[in-house]
């Protein structure tokens, strides 16, 4: 079953909402009668109240929606009454950080259509499902040039414009990371990123074709081939992709490099309804008459790789007119005339390639290929890929057997021969996306001088449902390395705080996923490891691979072998436990091309299509038998850690407000996974084990001095006057910058408590 087909289902386990600030972090928060708190809800997540009663550990709560409601106290969250009307620019200046207070922050400022918000360095954007075109105008970019962060609202261009500037001013390598999951708004946000970019790095003479408009333009190419409607989004990236930005010393782009990911290679051949295929399949169906002419191409409807879904047009968009846009893109990144001849030609041919059915032939075990119509379509394949029909239907239907006496030819069944055209289908497909990236990174040109980049990585989030595969796990792990990095750096960044105000931070400590890192890349040994050993011995299936990962994780904290599981196992993943079912990973972890359909095709007469297949050295030919998907994705996946680390970050959380794809709608349940799962609230927790609240001397007496009036008297020193309040209170284990109160978790709200009181 294709990977994208389920529904999301939100089955991650609660693993943050008892422990945000539990393990460890004491929240002496003083709750009394009359408190306005957030309390648990089972459909809202959280509603606000006030306490009317109080009994030991419970309370009787009043909630705003008219509901008595009992809790135990130490359930409650102090809800803060400071907050403006409008919500707060940046989270971390709210007086209580926990999961209501941003929660209940976020919705109040998407109603107002403010998607934006900082939760420290962090840009929140939550996707709008409408045009704000105003948000994006020329007038907005002009503003933002220069701006420091923070003096204009929280914006995409405020986190790009900052990128540059600690690039120009520190000559450092920047990336921006967006992350969120499918539907969430990271290609957009991404394409505003590199919007954002070019104008600040752009070329202002009239220079033809610059680098930036390549850049730009590359989006709509790969997006063309790279991106379908799913369940979950009508654009949806079926790939991972880091773009480089390479600067000159006078901070102009110079050049630029793009990295793929693991494009999704099963939906070229199976999809299901309410889905497409790769958008360039209906482009080029729906393409000018005379070119669906040549290519012998009419209603989608028509072909076996379309036909599977009901779903063939997109709302809102012409698939007539993308055609020529992508066209158009093709020309200005670079791609000659004969090139996007030859890449359609391509195209067409797997359309054909889908309609060859096979029959039984003469004995049971062999296939020939149908008759009649049928036929068509393997002539016409092969005049498309311009190889001989007789050496398709060969490749197609028969394997050759090399034994040491003689070399035998053996029939393929019909299931087989399917199988087999399947798998060419999907060669040629992935091998034409990774040509066009190449022939984008080669036409755009990089700039072996450049000193600086920023990176605008836009890769897919944490995925769980109801059945996950190979791609969930890869998809996964991949977070789990990302997260890594965001944690340590959101780590790091606090901790810089408290070097700077030298205060004492050495007992501090955060949750390092390294043992579930360990547990998929470990080598030898993880995950990765051992179904690659599962791959090359032949008698190997997916039930001896799981027993095999059951007996070796036996005692490993990260993996659970569910009950009654036969081959599913479960990952505890820092976003929730995910249960993978094994049955398909060792067919997709294997990355061979059968000799039959690589000699097929090299020997093509098109040079472009006999390009997509080098002729292997025998050496290469041998190894390739045992090249691996999976160990190939770990191996870029360090390649762009290494990038990153040598960068200085920025992270975009995009977050999607409801399932439906609709405007103005904010689903809590939904949110609130998504802050889980992005790490968001993990950010959070860093902060809360820490110092959650700090405030500069003059703003805690503004706030606190009627707690203690007498020490603002005469000539008083700020600091020694917090120190004061903060005793007088009988509070413990705050600590005092150079210029800042830095507070423990709930501190606030206790004093917020005894000020009420007053
Ligand atoms: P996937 O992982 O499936 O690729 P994604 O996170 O890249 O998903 P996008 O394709 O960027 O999601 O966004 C989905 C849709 O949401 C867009 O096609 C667009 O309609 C809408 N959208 C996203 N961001 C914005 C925005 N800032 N303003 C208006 N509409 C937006
Ligand atoms: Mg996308």
């Amino acid at each position: 079953s294709s990977f994208s087909l389920q529904m999301p289902k939100m089955n991650l386990k609660r693993t943050y909402s008892e422990s945000l600030l539990g393990s460890g972090i004491s929240t002496p928060v003083n709750i009394v009668v009359g408190s306005h708190v957030w309390v648990g809800d089972p459909e809202l997540v959280w509603i606000d109240g006030q306490v009317s009663n109080i009994n030991g550990e419970e309370a009787e709560i009043q909630t705003s929606n008219e509901k008595m409601v009992v809790a135990k106290v130490s359930k409650l969250y102090p809800k803060d009454m400071e907050v403006a009307a409008n919500g707060i620019e940046d989270m971390t200046k709210l007086s209580y950080l926990h999961e209501p207070g941003v929660l209940h922050n976020l919705a109040t400022r998407f109603e107002m259509n403010e998607i934006y918000t900082y939760s420290g360095n962090i840009l929140i954007a939550i996707n709008p499902f409408q045009s704000l075109s105003h948000l994006y105008d020329a007038t907005m970019m002009d503003r933002y040039k220069g701006a420091p962060v923070g003096e204009l609202g929280p914006h995409v261009f405020a986190i790009a414009d900052s990128a540059y500037r600690e690039m120009i001013n520190e000559r450092k390598s920047n990336s921006i990371l967006v992350s969120g999951e499918s539907g969430a708004g990271k290609t957009e946000t991404t394409k505003m990123l590199m919007r954002y970019l070019a104008f600040l790095g752009g070329h202002t003479a009239a220079e033809g074709r610059t680098v930036e408009q390549q850049v730009l333009e590359s989006n709509p190419v790969l997006e063309a081939f790279g991106n379908a409607k799913t369940s979950r989004n009508n654009n949806s990236s079926r790939f991972g992709k880091f773009v480089e930005i390479q600067f000159n010393k006078q901070g102009k782009i110079s050049g630029a490099a793009i990295r793929t990911y693991l494009l999704e290679r099963s939906r070229v051949c199976q999809i299901s309804d309410p889905e497409r295929n790769y958008h360039c399949f209906y482009l080029l169906c729906a393409a000018p008459p005379q070119e669906r002419e040549k290519y012998k191409l009419g209603n989608p409807r028509s072909f076996h790789y379309l036909n599977q879904s009901n779903c063939y047009e997109l709302a809102g968009t012409s698939d007539a007119h993308q055609y020529l846009t992508t066209r158009r893109a093709m020309d200005i990144v670079g791609i000659s005339e004969t090139e996007q001849e030859a890449i359609f030609r391509v195209v067409a041919a797997i359309l054909h390639l889908g309609n060859i059915e096979f029959a039984k032939g003469e004995d049971n075990e062999s296939s020939i290929v149908k008759d009649e119509a049928p036929l068509f379509h393997l002539q016409m394949t092969a005049e498309l890929l311009m190889c001989d029909p007789r050496a398709l239907e060969d490749a197609l239907c028969k394997r050759i057997m090399i034994t040491p006496e003689e070399i035998i030819k053996r029939s393929l069944d019909p299931v087989g021969a399917t199988v087999s055209r399947d798998g060419l289908a999907k060669t040629i497909y992935s091998r034409l996306f990774d040509w066009l990236v190449d022939k984008i990174n080669v036409s755009i040109g990089q700039d072996p001088n450049s000193r600086c980049l920023i990176g605008v990585l836009d890769i897919y989030g944490f995925e769980s449902f109801k059945t996950n595969s190979f791609e969930q796990l890869c998809i996964n792990f991949t977070n789990e390395k990302l997260q890594q990095h965001f944690n340590q750096h959101v780590f790091k960044v606090e901790q810089e705080e408290y070097t700077k105000e030298e205060i004492d931070w050495s007992y501090i400590e955060f949750v390092d996923n390294q043992p579930v890192l360990d547990l998929i890349e470990k080598k030898p040994g993880g995950i990765i490891a051992l179904l690659d050993e599962a791959c090359m011995f032949p008698k190997s299936t997916h039930e001896t691979f799981a027993q095999k990962l059951y007996q070796t994780f036996k005692d490993h904290k990260r993996f659970i072998k569910p009950k009654l599981a036969r081959s599913d196992f479960t990952i505890v993943h820092y976003a929730g436990e995910v249960q993978y079912q094994s049955d398909q990973f060792l067919d997709k972890n294997k990355d061979y091309v059968v000799p039959e359909h690589q000699d097929l095709l090299s020997s093509s007469k098109c040079s472009f299509v006999a390009g997509l297949f080098p002729p292997l050295t025998e050496e290469a030919a041998k190894s390739s038998k045992f090249s691996s998907i999976g160990s190939r994705f770990k191996l870029q996946l360090q390649q762009l850690m290494e990038i990153l680390k040598s960068t200085e970050p920025h992270y975009i959380r995009c977050i999607k407000p409801n399932s439906l794809l609709q405007p103005a709608i904010f689903e809590n349940i939904n949110v609130m996974q998504q802050l889980r799962s992005g790490g968001v609230l993990e950010a959070i927790r860093i902060k809360c084990a820490g110092y959650p609240t700090y405030r500069s001397f003059f703003d805690f007496l503004t706030r606190f001095s009627v707690l203690a009036p007498e020490v603002l008297k005469g000539n008083y020193d700020e600091k020694d006057a917090c120190i004061q309040i903060l005793d007088k209170m009988g509070l413990t284990g705050f600590q005092i910058g150079k210029s800042k109160v830095f507070l423990r978790a709930g501190q606030m709200a206790e004093l917020d408590a005894l000020r009420s009181k007053i």
